[in-house]
């Protein structure tokens, strides 16, 4: 079965509408897809056409352990849930002070940039590091996106701002609260060596966690291996998605990345 659950529209930062996005999912054959927009369930009001594919609700929250940005993702939630609505309202703002507080940071450091006009970027009101990083590029400040994140944008730079994030046990108890499950989204990403992502497992394990991210994106096999393991060493389930934004030849496609291996447990058995 081809399954994604982790893909943005352009009520994120994404580049695809909704629709766009079902229609690429029905050429690439996905049988079950789940939206997962950056702290928002804006694409969700946005679907006008009908589809076969399995669709499950979903969102990718902004959070912050032990100093490092992660990201959780929430599937088969209620949309309408009061407590999940409250938090991505808070998130929402922490996402407008952040902006205010990067751009002025980079001010500082001599780069001419304005808030207005990073909004003129967006689709929507979620804006992300990537609408910066394209502003950066468009005004000549750096000659690309790459350079954009590694110099003020990425991890550890003036520009990664994550402390005015919910913590992940406010973001696991809203998407439980919504009737949801809580996954952690791309472990690969956060750069922790294995003891560490094993306590930052055990911890959010504590908060009511149920799955990981065993497979996201074109990751090599090594690591789809680790993360199985430490999956069901933790009677966790294991989810799968492209964590697609665009078309991008070092990026996995829409549906496109390796299935799941045999050995876990799926995380759709949780909601199918
Ligand atoms: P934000 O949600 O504003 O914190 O931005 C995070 C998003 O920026 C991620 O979801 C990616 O889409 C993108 N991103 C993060 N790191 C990089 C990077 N090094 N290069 C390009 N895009 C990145
Ligand atoms: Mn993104
Ligand atoms: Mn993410
Ligand atoms: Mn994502």
């Amino acid at each position: 079965m081809i399954v994604d659950l982790h893909c943005h529209t352009n009520s994120s930062d994404g580049v695809l509408s909704a629709d766009e996005i079902i229609t690429k999912a029905e050429e690439n054959n996905i049988e079950m897809l789940s939206i997962t927009d950056h702290d928002t369930l804006a694409a969700y009001k946005l679907i006008t056409r009908e589809t076969n594919i399995k669709l499950i609700t979903g969102i990718e929250v902004s959070s912050e352990w032990a100093g490092i940005g992660v990201h959780i993702v929430g599937l088969n939630i209620d949309l309408e849930n009061k407590q999940l609505n409250s938090l991505i309202k808070n998130q929402q703002q922490a996402r407008e002070d952040r902006l205010n507080i990067i751009v002025l940071k980079l001010n500082k450091a001599n780069i001419d940039i304005k808030v207005s006009d990073i909004k003129k970027i967006a689709n929507s009101s979620i804006i992300g590091r990537p609408h910066i990083a394209k502003h950066l590029v468009d005004t000549g400040v750096v000659n690309s996106f790459d350079r954009a994140f590694k110099k003020y944008l990425g991890n550890g730079s003036i520009g990664d701002v994550k402390s005015l994030w919910a913590k992940p046990e406010e973001v696991i108890s809203a998407i439980k609260s919504a009737g949801g499950v809580a996954i952690i989204a791309h472990p690969d990403k956060y750069k922790m060596t294995r003891t560490k992502s094993g306590y930052f497992f055990d911890e959010l394990c504590e908060y009511g966690l149920d799955a990981i991210e065993v497979i996201s994106g074109n990751q090599h096999q090594d690591i789809t291996t680790k993360f199985s393991r430490m999956a069901n060493d933790r009677n966790l389930y294991a989810s799968i998605g492209s964590d697609f934004h665009r078309e991008d030849k070092y990026m996995s496609d829409l549906g496109k990345t390796k299935p799941l291996p045999d050995d876990v447990n799926p995380v759709w058995d949780l909601f199918c």
